[in-house]
């Protein structure tokens, strides 16, 4: 017979944590499913592994986790590690798979807080051998101690520089940074650094990681406008431009990064409703002050919203949870609005920050969307930026057809690494807003799934 809980929660990072453990504290049947071998999510990755503990050089943020995943562990609710979430239905049953067997679960909530997922960094040569992403060097980091010596980090954003100063805290010597957020940026986010105030002392620790960057003598080249890779299968070089100029940087490795978007492919399966942020230059989903989405008993906490980091992403699981509290009748509108106005304060001061950093750190257009016709798009089915616009010159008029011609985003990844710059390679095309042009329509299992778990899973739902 298939599991009933009172609350399912998707993910056990800061939001999934947050959300589960005020859930359990009401005494809610519980159950968190993470596909991750330990809590932490992807800031709090690995940090109950003793080659994390106070390991300094990871930054204060990441050990501003430890007690957040201790309450986890102290709450009294079910929690299963490497459990892979394929499946979320509109009537609240979530199939997931776990050491090769595929199981179903049902709520009367469920939380989907699954975090955020890098931003594709579609340049040309970023599918060579020994290019990856900043977020998959910090993974190596926080998993295993495993890092690259004398690589090149190239990109935007705060995570840029988190990454290349936990390197250099190690003492892992790194060959050069090329930042690529376009200098009309600076300008642009400047009026709303006052709203940002709260915040100054972020702002100052990125100015921090910036100068010890200075400081340890590693080059730190603003203002590129492009970058591409070299080499005949794996990483030569590096090129950029910089001031209208090509140069070259050899090396093996390459670190790319334009910041994070919502993952938001179980959402948006789900049916939950979307919507372009035209600020963050991503699909975000729509949720109200409770964090319910628009479909019933289904609400979205943390990353897997919008990006405002995971401080927020924590204050959020718990207004989620507290709101889904109050819908399953388990307290009541007052006590609900009692517990959350910590949260809401906290929330409030953190997002104070978020519209300076959008403004700053939103990526280029044109590293977006590719210009050179060889780039390639969907990295699973090897589709490239000449071939999509080729198809859509023919009158493929949105990405569901698109996929048909194409197999653009028919993958292993199901469109995570190519749907968003599918939706604004449409939208370039067509004139049309990228909310008008729509995304991939996403449908169970998002994630790949052997038939054989399938057939399994009829078989004993038969017993
Ligand atoms: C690669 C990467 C590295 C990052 N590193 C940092 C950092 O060092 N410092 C920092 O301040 N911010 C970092 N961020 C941003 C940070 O992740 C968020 O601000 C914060 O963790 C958001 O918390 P969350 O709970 O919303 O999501 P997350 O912390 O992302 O947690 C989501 C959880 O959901 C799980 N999940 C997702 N999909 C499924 C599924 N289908 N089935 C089962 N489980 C699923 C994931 O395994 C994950 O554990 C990083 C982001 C990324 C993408």
């Amino acid at each position: 017979m298939t599991k009933h809980y009172d609350i399912i929660v998707i993910g056990a990072g800061p939001a999934g944590m947050s959300a589960s453990r005020t859930a359990a504290a009401q005494g809610a049947r519980v159950l968190v499913l993470d596909e991750q071998s330990s809590p932490g999510g992807q800031i709090y990755r690995a940090i109950e592994k003793p080659h994390n503990q106070r390991r300094r050089e990871l930054g204060s943020s990441y050990q501003d986790g430890v007690p957040l995943v201790h309450g986890f562990r102290q709450s009294e609710l079910d929690y299963v590690n490497a459990a892979s979430v394929w499946q979320l239905s509109a009537d609240l049953e979530v199939g997931y798979s776990r050491d090769g067997i595929a199981q179903l679960v049902r709520a009367d909530r469920i939380i989907v807080a699954t975090g955020a997922q890098e931003r594709p960094v579609p340049i040309p040569g970023w599918t060579k051998r020994g290019v990856m992403t900043v977020g998959a060097a910090q993974i190596l980091l926080k998993e295993s101690s495993v890092v690259a010596s004398d690589a090149v980090f190239a990109g935007s954003g705060p995570l840029l520089y988190l990454a290349v100063h936990q390197y250099l805290e190690l003492g892992v010597p790194v060959k050069a940074v090329l930042d690529l957020t376009p200098a009309k940026n600076y300008l642009g986010a400047l009026p709303a650094l006052f709203g940002a105030r709260a915040d100054f002392a972020k702002i100052l620790e990125g100015w921090q990681w910036k100068r010890a960057i200075g400081a340890a003598g590693i080059p730190l080249l603003t203002g590129v406008d492009a970058v591409r890779i070299s080499g005949e299968k794996s990483v030569e070089s590096v090129d950029y431009r910089r001031r209208g100029e090509w140069q070259a940087i050899t090396c093996d490795t390459a670190f790319l990064h334009l910041g994070v978007v919502p993952n938001i492919n179980i959402s948006m399966a789900a049916g939950c409703d979307c919507h372009w942020s035209h600020n963050q230059a991503c699909w975000t989903v729509t949720v109200d002050d409770w964090f319910n989405s628009s479909v019933a008993g289904v609400s979205v906490a943390g990353d897997g919203v919008s990006i405002g980091g995971a401080a927020a992403a924590e204050a959020q699981g718990g207004i989620a949870a507290l709101g889904a509290l109050h819908a399953l009748g388990r307290i009541d509108a007052s006590e609900r609005d009692r517990l959350a106005a910590a949260y809401r304060i906290r929330l409030r001061k953190e997002m104070g920050i978020r519209h300076f950093l959008d403004l700053l750190f939103r990526p280029a257009d044109r590293l977006r969307v590719p210009r050179e016709a060889d780039t390639v798009v969907c990295r699973c089915e090897e589709v490239t930026a000449g071939q999509i616009r080729e198809t859509l010159d023919l009158g493929c008029c949105g990405p569901n057809q698109l996929k048909s011609f194409s197999r653009t985003g028919m993958g292993p990844c199901q469109g995570r690494f190519c749907g968003h710059t599918v939706s604004e390679l449409i939208g370039e095309a067509s004139g049309l807003p990228i909310s008008e042009v729509g995304y991939f329509r996403l449908r169970s299992p998002i994630k790949p799934l052997p038939l054989k778990e399938l057939a399994d899973l009829a078989h004993s739902s038969k017993e």
